[in-house]
């Protein structure tokens, strides 16, 4: 493609004995029958398991050495989270932390934030949440309503985020907000700060999935006060530095893996010898789109580890990957032939009630598939040089 950076790779011998060594981890951490998978990146908040990992240096892993980290490449990155979400693993103490706060902090952060929250975030003991969304500002993102005023040493937030996942377990998140008015252009005037999620003023009240379990919230924010020394970045700055930490949500193995295990654990549960037609037909189907999005997404790691910025790649990716897995609940939901109880006695049922149910917030969930899909085609076109095309 003219001008892309999707090109063919592979695992080098000691990306792939860094593959073994995780898989290896994970026989002995999680042998099957001693833990519920989950599907995807929602998975269970498990400090100890995030702890092992981290011990291993798979939390963080973008960190810098000085700062506690284990300073690996974005493949390796790559390759800890594809095995980690194959198996269904309880990832979601660290998984923001992890993919997007540990880069967003290097990035913007001051020396003393990078020393305060780098080594305990790739220590697996210190967990973040997003505060993008409000109640009018979602994929109008710049339209938040979250206010900063000025006070003595530091600033109070008031306003209400919303669809905040994992609040009620995490200890921090990087709040959007508006720290002056805009004038004529709405980007202009915004900020982050990292805000504590146990700071007086703050109210956390639980927003249930369809599936019944508590994983997002709405989180009231009534004069709570942040210290100067935890805004992140320039003051007016945060849409900028917004718009950076979303590239770093998109094109990873979560985009396309969520159903992975609960595919895996169906096809052992209910395929015993040779499958019939129509059972081969969406193996075939499923495992061909699986071989190539995983292709584009691990070339988009490539990518970022020669310094390039894949942004409208990883737009791409997370606008096929995300369709694809909601294709695949369609199609396992069609095979199955009945609706799939969250009460089954077997994992593969359970986990295909709890996809049919949550599988719809997948192509919302870190910016939904329409607005992938203008950033991907105001690329394309500068790709192609008709950036001025109509
Ligand atoms: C499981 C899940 C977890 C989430 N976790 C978090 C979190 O931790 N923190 C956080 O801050 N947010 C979180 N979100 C919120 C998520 O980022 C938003 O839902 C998303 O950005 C869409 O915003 P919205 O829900 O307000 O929808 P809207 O913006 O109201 O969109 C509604 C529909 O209109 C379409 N649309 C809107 N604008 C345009 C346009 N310009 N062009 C074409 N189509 C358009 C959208 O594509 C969509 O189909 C989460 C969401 C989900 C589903």
């Amino acid at each position: 493609m003219a001008g892309s950076s999707f090109e063919y790779t592979v695992l080098t011998p000691s990306e792939e004995a860094l593959r073994d060594e995780v898989r290896e981890f994970l026989r002995t951490e999680l042998p099957p029958g001693s833990y519920e998978p989950d599907l995807g990146m929602s998975a269970t908040h498990s400090p100890e398991f995030s702890k092992k990992m981290a011990a291993r240096g798979w939390v963080g892993m973008s960190v810098p050495r000085r700062y506690g980290g284990p300073e690996r490449t974005a493949v390796d990155r790559f390759i800890v989270v594809e095995e980690m979400l194959r198996s269904g693993a309880p990832v979601g103490a660290h998984w923001v932390a992890d993919r997007q706060t540990a880069p967003t902090i290097m990035k913007f952060g001051t020396d003393a934030q990078r020393e305060r929250f780098l080594p305990a975030i790739a220590a697996g003991e210190c967990y973040f949440s997003i505060g993008m969304s409000e109640p009018d500002a979602g994929s109008d993102l710049a339209a938040v309503r979250t206010t900063a005023t000025r006070g003595d040493g530091g600033w109070f937030l008031n306003g209400t985020k919303i669809w905040t996942s994992g609040a009620h377990q995490n200890h921090w998140f990087i709040v959007l907000c508006r720290t002056s008015a805009s004038e004529g252009d709405k980007h202009e005037g915004l900020s982050q700060l990292i805000v504590d999620l146990h700071a007086p003023g703050i109210e956390i009240n639980p927003i249930p999935f369809l599936d019944g379990t508590h994983h997002f919230n709405e989180v009231v924010m009534t004069d709570v006060f942040v210290p100067d020394e935890l805004v992140l970045g320039e003051i007016g700055r945060g849409w900028q530095q917004v718009n950076s930490e979303l590239a770093y949500e998109r094109a990873g193995p979560d985009r396309w893996l969520s159903v992975y295990a609960c595919f895996e654990h169906l096809l052992r549960e209910r395929v015993h010898g040779t499958p019939g037609a129509r059972t081969a037909e969406v193996i075939g189907g499923i495992t061909a789109r699986f071989f190539a999005l995983r292709n584009l997404s691990l070339s988009v790691s490539r990518t970022i580890d020669r310094g390039g910025a894949p942004a409208v790649e990883a737009a791409i990716v997370k606008d096929l990957g995300t369709m694809f897995e909601q294709d695949m609940i369609a199609a396992l939901h069609d095979l199955w032939g009945a609706e799939p109880s969250l009460d089954a006695p077997t994992t593969g049922e359970r986990m295909l009630a709890r996809a049919v149910l949550t599988g719809p917030s997948f192509t919302l969930r870190g910016g939904t598939n329409e607005i992938l899909r203008t950033i991907a085609s105001r690329g394309l076109l500068g790709w192609y040089g008709l950036a001025g095309a109509r």
